[in-house]
């Protein structure tokens, strides 16, 4: 019998993202769509590793399956961290993407190139189906924040996240690109281990 996974996140991109990176792993991955009436973590953690406890323990509990969650964001240190946990929601609304890079790039606007460094984080936390926790990982990619959106994939802030190896935003370079170098990817290779121990 296949192993299942439930991935407790209903951001669309994000599961998208973590089916492509988990693929091969023999488990069979749901989504949250199984549980329509499933309240919403509140995500109101001061540090991405709270929030990705919360959302895995809290959803595991709900639905009695292994689930696997993660909290991500980006961190500007000449922002003073900022938007790190409030990534998704920097301009108010929750997941306005456009009016989030739109507050990004004003605050960034008068600071030197210098001061455009930025890393995106990524904790993710893997649950047993009673809500203990089992691993918990980090991964982390670098990059700098240029001054105008370039191509369309990705998500969030990609467009504006150079990779400077690659003289590419994350919105231009390919999925299998981002997949190989990316904070998602990093933190759940660490968690392999981890999920081939899922009975
Ligand atoms: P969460 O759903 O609370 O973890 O918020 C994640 C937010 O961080 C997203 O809405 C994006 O704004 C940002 N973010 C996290 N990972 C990425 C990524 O891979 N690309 C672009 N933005 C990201």
């Amino acid at each position: 019998m296949a192993r299942t996974l439930v991935l407790g996140t209903r951001n669309v991109k994000k599961r998208q993202e973590i089916e492509e990176i988990l693929a091969g792993l023999g488990l069979e991955l749901c989504d949250l769509s199984a549980w329509p009436d499933l309240p919403a973590v509140v995500e109101d953690g001061d540090t991405f590793e709270a929030n990705a406890r919360k959302k895995a323990v809290e959803t595991a509990v709900a639905v009695k399956r292994w689930v696997l969650a993660e909290d991500s964001g980006l961190v500007v240190p000449a922002l003073s961290g900022r938007p790190g946990v409030l990534s998704a929601r920097y301009a108010g609304k929750q997941g306005d993407d456009e009016a989030n890079n739109a507050r990004l790039l004003k605050e960034l606007a008068p600071l030197p190139d210098s001061s455009r460094a930025a890393y995106y984080v990524c904790t993710a936390v893997l649950s047993d189906p009673s809500g203990e926790v089992r691993a918990v990982t980090e991964g982390r990619c670098h990059g700098v924040i240029i001054r105008e959106h370039r191509g369309s994939g990705g998500f969030g802030y990609d467009p504006l996240f150079l990779i400077p190896e690659y003289h590419r935003t994350f919105g231009e370079l390919s999925p299998l690109v981002k997949h190989a170098l990316s904070h998602r990817a990093r933190a759940l290779a660490k968690l392999r281990p981890a999920l081939w121990r899922i009975e």
